[in-house]
């Protein structure tokens, strides 16, 4: 029996044998090169290009429509940015000037060009554009494969298993049948890698950088998956299998249960109700929120909008795509971050110097004041949006009261900008701001009084609290948001809304963690916003409380020293 751990990033558990699923390129070692790396007709070899590109189009388009149908439309949207690479004229002039200058093989010329290219993206040290230079890979392999005559890779399973991979592309996520996956494992990868995000929306376990030694992993072992813990257990012992089957099975037997009554609000036993909302960065997204139960949305990652493209969205569109949003939950309300650009999230068209420190650079709100024009289309897009529905604004990475005081400056200029060109506009849109800065957690007494509202944002106060990279694996387990020194910030916070007749939201992970439900509820969160797959068991674990007791519960874990024994305190509730 053997523990592997890695960064837990879907939640589940399964157990089933594992299925080496071996993606090796075509080219491996560049330096050797294709065995035929000149030709001598660059007219056939232009054909030849052409010919696979068509073939690799049509493929893509399959793998789309597989996507549309089993992860969603946003999910998907990467294949037709694989499609559109396919075409893209500034590739396509240099690999056909390498085939009819420098007289290169189609597929010479192809590697050549498309590795430039992935290696100018991999080469500017940041995780965001690291993974974008795997999806030019990916496209790149596609047409490889296809020019030199080799079989697409199988990601047909004859029975279900474990699939292990050194690493998982877009594609070959989705076109594994979701029915026969019981959980995904890679040796690389990190939060925030395709892997990570195509497996939360198909609700499959999967554990990322789990390191080298996956490899030595042999078809057809059984293997554990826990993709919460980040737990694989290869070859059980008995008692161990039984372990987790009983822990599967109770984790979906609970998750049935929870199902039953997501639509019901979250009412302590003390009759107080409790906003769950979710956390969705797609329309698509909105709408499972609302299967799951979510009461709104309590924060809207807008920024993927703004990534993965060469110019940023026109007003218009920003306002189209806030509306869709904003139209699934009607007048419930929907909480909209505005750009949160800059760390691990970069937009190529935004001028960004390069940067030793992303995390403590130009991000978010700074990046917003910085960038005025980007700001103010922002929120004029935000503030037409919100006619007729419950909009609330939220900036992020907020650390001082000047920043405060610069939102709203440009809100004021964007609303008499509205004004100024008689366009229809939200005139009661609540401004809030995160509190994810240490900084701004400390005065968050003297925020307060200057915003209508708060939302927690655990997943960089815990990084920045703690001094750990929340995107490293070897340091990220430290900025975990129970630790006593995150919780004690997060009580702050709340008090000093409150004694301004604040309310406050708290949006990172933390939130959709049952586990500290009853902190947080004692400790005074009004709302709750998660990963819409949480919802359901976070509303019956706030419901199993009343106020007094999660208050007795959090004075008590508020004292504590250090964040084991929070764990080992709160699991007496769970
Ligand atoms: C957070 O930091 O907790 C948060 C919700 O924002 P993000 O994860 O998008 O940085
Ligand atoms: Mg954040």
């Amino acid at each position: 029996m053997k523990k592997i751990t890695g960064i837990g990033v879907s939640a589940g558990i399964a157990c089933g044998p594992i299925y080496r699923y071996e993606n090796q390129p075509v080219v491996i070692d560049p330096l050797r090169g294709f065995r035929h790396k000149t030709a001598a007709d660059p007219q056939a070899e232009l054909a030849r290009l052409e010919a696979s590109l068509a073939t690799a189009k049509t493929e893509l388009e399959a793998v789309l429509e597989a996507a549309m149908q089993r992860v969603g439309a946003k999910e998907a949207e990467i294949f037709s940015a694989h499609a559109l690479m396919l075409e893209d004229p500034e590739l396509l002039d240099q690999v056909a000037a390498a085939i009819q200058e420098k007289h290169l093989s189609a597929e010479e010329a192809w590697f050549e060009g498309t590795e430039h290219y992935a290696n100018l993206l991999a080469g500017m040290g940041d995780e965001y554009l690291s993974a974008r230079s795997a999806d030019v890979r990916d496209v790149a392999q596609r047409v490889l494969r296809i020019l030199t005559g080799r079989k697409q890779k199988s990601t047909q399973l004859e029975h279900p298993a474990v699939v292990v991979a050194e690493d998982l592309t877009p594609s070959d996520t989705v076109t594994f049948d979701p029915a026969k996956v019981l959980a995904f494992c890679t040796a690389k990868g990190g939060p925030t890698s395709h892997v990570a995000i195509l497996s939360k929306a198909l609700g499959i376990p999967a554990i990322t950088g789990m390191g080298s030694w996956l490899a030595e992993l042999q078809d057809g072992l059984v293997a554990i998956v826990d993709g919460s813990a980040g737990v694989m257990v290869v070859a059980p012992d008995e008692k161990t299998r039984a372990e987790y089957q009983s822990l599967s099975a109770s984790f979906q037997e609970k998750f049935a249960i929870a199902l039953a009554s997501a639509h019901q609000p979250a009412i302590t036993l003390d009759g107080r109700r409790v906003e769950v909302v979710a956390n969705v960065a797609a329309v698509s997204g909105a709408s499972r929120a609302l299967e799951f139960g979510a009461e709104g949305i309590g924060l809207l990652r807008t920024e993927f909008l703004f990534l993965d493209r060469e110019t940023e969205p026109t007003e218009e569109e920003q306002a189209e795509y806030y509306r869709a949003v904003l139209e699934v939950f009607g007048k419930n309300p929907v909480v909209i971050r505005t750009l949160d650009i800059g760390g691990d999230k970069p937009a190529p068209y935004l001028k960004m110097a390069a940067e030793l420190n992303p995390f403590l650079g130009v991000r978010g709100t700074r990046l917003a004041l910085v960038h005025p024009k980007v700001f103010q289309n922002q929120l004029r897009a935000l503030l037409r949006a919100g006619l007729g529905h419950n909009l609330k604004i939220m900036c992020p990475m907020v650390g001082s009261l000047q920043e405060v005081r610069a939102i709203h400056e440009h809100v004021n200029q964007a609303r008499l900008a509205l004004e100024e060109s008689g366009v229809e506009y939200a005139h009661d849109v609540e401004i809030g701001i995160m509190i994810e800065i240490p900084s701004a957690a400390v005065m968050a007494d003297v925020l307060a009084p200057e915003v209508d509202f708060f939302s927690i944002g655990t997943n960089d106060l815990s990084q920045y609290t703690l001094a750990a990279d929340r995107t490293n694996p070897d340091v990220s387990p430290l900025a975990d948001a129970l630790d006593p020194s995150v919780l004690r910030l997060i009580s702050m916070v709340t008090r000093a809304a409150h004694a301004h007749g604040k309310w406050v939201g708290l949006c990172g992970e933390l939130a959709g963690d049952p586990l500290a439900a009853p902190v947080l509820l004692g400790i005074g969160i009004d709302e709750f916003s998660m990963n819409p797959r949480a919802v359901p068991l976070v509303k019956q674990a706030l419901r199993r409380f009343s106020t007094d007791q999660a208050r007795q519960i959090a004075e008590k874990v508020l004292q504590l020293p250090t964040v084991a024994d929070v764990r080992r305190y709160l699991e007496n509730f769970a």
